[in-house]
């Protein structure tokens, strides 16, 4: 049979309420009646032993019968009995009594309405009343008889040769009253106990079990019982709650491997993607040095094609279109307001001759011979470039007209001055030169003809001289 603990709890609740309460319930009622009772016999056990001194019982051996009632000692004890009985209420009745060969028999009784008589033996036996003939002694417990309950005391009596003793029985009637109603207020609190008792354990079981099946379901949510785990709801409350909670602890524990696990093949995942970005950014880093290799190659050649595109392939100087294009920059500067320019056309007498003579291939080396030397006269500010075969223009910013000329002689005379060794020869060429300014506003193919045509006019005049033809 399943007992739940709420069951449990609350039997072993209840239980030790009641245990407790009942032995206290018992324990108080017990001694507030020992209290009781002790302090009355105390008291008459007191009373006895201070009447016993109190009474003259020199002639007592003289009453034995029911004739000797008229004895004076009978009398005048009979009387101070009965003042005794006044003095007290409770008292019932107070008698002297003798002992003879163990037996007890009334000597005087203070009863007014159905007096023992003297000589009339006292039929029960009481063993405080027997010892109530040696020394001062009262009853263990109350007694009752026909006339209500009562308690009674003893104390020997000097009196003559036989024992005598003096004996009260008080009236108990109260004190038995107290006790029943101190034991009915035990009995009532007890039950009231037993009441509050199965209210509390009621509460305390409920209030237990309703904590653990809250816990129960509370794991419950965290990790709900399924047949997978191979657990079954069984036992009580506590078993369902250990349920409960090893359950919880599978699930997170194969939660936590899930996660263990998760995590490991996070971490691969991650490094698979540094490792790729990696190589990724170095392929990056690689093409990019790549391109921009590329790049620096091309802006190279371009720069190289356009070297080439504007100078001469045989003597490195501005080719007829580089110098064609800087006379066009010239020219819009003077346009713009800048000092005019001058242009000297050179061509080398008789080069045909030259070439006839020593070949091509020479030819080409003192065309390149006289470029150089043509190049060493110029200023920095003036430009040399390769007009035609033979033929060369000098560019001059910003110059006049004298100034011009006296660099065309310069360069004649430079020119015819030096020559060219081949093979123990020297090959020595002279040339003939045109000078002109241009003059601001005009057509350039107009300066260019002008100079041309000085040209000309030094070929016509001999060659190896200079014309200079001023446009003015
Ligand atoms: P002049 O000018 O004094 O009248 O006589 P010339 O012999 O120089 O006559 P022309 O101008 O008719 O001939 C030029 C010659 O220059 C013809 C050509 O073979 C030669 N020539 C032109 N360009 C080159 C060149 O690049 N290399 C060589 N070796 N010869 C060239
Ligand atoms: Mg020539
Ligand atoms: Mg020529």
């Amino acid at each position: 049979m399943r007992i739940t603990i709420q069951t449990k709890l609350f039997l072993s609740h209840f239980a030790a309420i009641i245990l407790v309460s009942g032995s206290a319930g018992t324990y108080f009622y017990t001694s507030a009646a020992e209290n009781l009772k002790t302090a009355l016999q105390s008291r008459l056990m007191n009373s006895a032993a201070l009447i016993s001194q109190c009474l003259d019982t020199e002639n007592l051996d003289q009453i034995r019968s029911e004739s000797d009632m008229n004895n004076p000692a009978f009398k005048k004890n009979l009387a101070a009995l009965r003042e005794f009985v006044k003095s007290n209420p409770d008292f019932a009745f107070i008698y002297i009594m003798r002992r003879k060969e163990n037996k007890a028999f009334f000597v005087i009784d203070s009863d007014l309405q159905d007096p023992a008589l003297p000589g009339e033996e006292y039929e029960h036996d009481v063993p405080a009343l027997m010892e109530g003939f040696l020394r001062p002694s009262v009853d263990e417990s109350i007694t009752e008889d026909k006339w209500g309950f009562f308690l009674s005391g003893y104390s020997p009596l000097e009196g003559g040769e036989d024992d005598y003793l003096v004996g009260i029985d008080m009236r108990a009637d109260e004190v038995q009253a107290k006790f029943e109603r101190i034991r009915l207020a035990g009995m009532l609190s007890f039950a009231l106990s037993v009441i509050l008792a199965m209210i509390f354990s009621r509460l305390l079981s409920m209030n237990f079990t309703k904590r653990i099946t809250d816990l129960t379901t509370r794991f419950a949510l965290i990790a709900p019982i399924e047949d997978d785990l191979g657990d079954v709801a069984q036992g009580d409350e506590l078993d369902q709650l250990s349920l409960s909670f090893d359950h919880m602890s599978k699930r997170l524990q194969i939660k936590r491997q899930q996660i263990d696990e998760n995590q490991v093949s996070l971490r691969s995942a991650h490094s698979e993607m540094e490792q790729r970005v990696e190589s990724r950014t170095s392929e990056l880093l690689q093409s990019n040095q790549k391109l921009m290799q590329e790049i620096a190659e091309r802006k190279n050649v371009e720069r190289m094609l356009e070297q080439t595109s504007r100078t001469d392939y045989l003597t490195g100087i501005l080719n007829r279109r580089a110098i064609s294009i800087r006379l066009d920059q010239v020219m819009a500067q003077t346009a713009r307001g800048s000092k005019s320019f001058c242009t000297i056309l050179l061509d080398i007498d008789h080069f045909k001759q030259v070439n006839d003579q020593y070949g091509h291939d020479v030819g080409d080396q003192v065309l390149k011979h006289c470029v150089e030397k043509l190049q060493s006269c110029i200023r920095e500010s003036d430009e040399l470039g390769r007009w035609g075969g033979e033929e060369f223009l000098v560019l001059t910013p910003e110059t006049e007209l004298a100034e011009a000329k006296k660099l065309a002689q310069r360069l004649c005379v430079e020119l015819a001055a030096t020559s060219f060794v081949h093979q123990q020869n020297e090959i020595s060429v002279t040339a003939s030169l045109g000078v002109t300014r241009y003059l601001n506003g005009e057509n350039l193919g107009a300066c260019l003809r002008r100079t041309d045509d000085a040209l000309y006019a030094a070929k016509a005049r001999g060659r190896n001289c200079v014309v200079v033809t001023d446009p003015e």
